[in-house]
């Protein structure tokens, strides 16, 4: 087996550039043939991003404005809008109206609203979207600018309810799944509804931990056991899938 047989494994949210070690982790994903799509919280981020991925034979990047941070950096939705042609990956980009940052939840969706119409335009981008209580915006907010006719989203770290799940499913959405997701039934029993053919893993290191520190994309291979469990199928079978996956999401 050689190394262009393509990747084994997918981590479709990492925040790569938030690791001390980004140049070595870039390397890791390339040796330990993951498919990790490096999302980023502020368009200034893209050009360095870019530049460290360039020689990457499995590491992408994404263009983002990460919801927590519109508050300061709103205006910045600009500079997204200057590279946006450059970019095929969209993220880390959506709503948050958790407590933390409900004042300015009308800002993001200004902000939501510009860069998905102004994608749904070029067309053909993938989005990893963030969607903390605020699910429903986010799904009216991809049909209303039609990003969803002309282009893929992925809903990261779901924790909406099932009527939003299956709203989101028919739309053609897919979901990235982390460890955190499937600690607790409630959570299990939802990702268990899903369509398996919709699904792929994320990290979203380096905020998830580990008893060993911050995830790793590695540690996606613990969140397909995982997923196998719940579908009861064999960790090959589910690892595999997850990779057709990627591949039918990205055709
Ligand atoms: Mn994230």
């Amino acid at each position: 087996m050689t190394k262009m047989m393509g990747p084994r494994w997918v981590d479709f949210h990492c925040h790569l550039d938030l690791y001390p070690d980004h140049a070595s982790l870039i390397r890791q994903c390339d040796e330990a043939d993951i498919a990790t799509l490096a999302v980023t919280t502020t368009p200034k981020a893209w050009p360095r991003n870019r530049e460290m991925a360039a020689q990457s034979r499995l590491v992408r990047v994404a263009l983002g404005l990460h919801p927590q941070l519109v508050a300061e950096r709103g205006a910045e939705v600009a500079l997204f809008e200057r590279y946006l042609p450059e970019a095929r990956y969209i993220g880390e980009i959506g709503l948050d109206a958790g407590p933390r940052f409900y004042r300015s939840l009308q800002e993001q969706e200004q902000v939501l609203d510009r860069m998905l119409r102004a994608s749904a335009e070029q067309g053909r981008k993938v989005a990893s979207l963030h969607s903390v209580r605020s699910v429903a915006k986010v799904l009216t907010a991809l049909e209303a600018t039609r990003f969803i006719d002309t282009s893929k989203a992925v809903l990261h770290w779901f924790t909406g309810t099932q009527a939003e799940a299956r709203r989101a499913v028919e739309m053609g959405c897919y979901f990235s799944i982390n460890s955190e997701m499937l600690r607790t039934e409630r959570h299990r029993t939802l990702v268990a509804s899903l369509p398996p053919e919709i699904l792929l893993t994320e990290t979203d290191g380096p905020f998830v931990e580990t008893p060993l520190g911050a995830v790793h994309p590695r540690d996606v291979k613990g969140t397909v056991v995982q997923l196998a469990e719940v579908f009861g199928v064999t960790a090959e079978d589910m690892r595999s899938g997850l990779i057709s996956n990627l591949r039918e999401l990205l055709s």
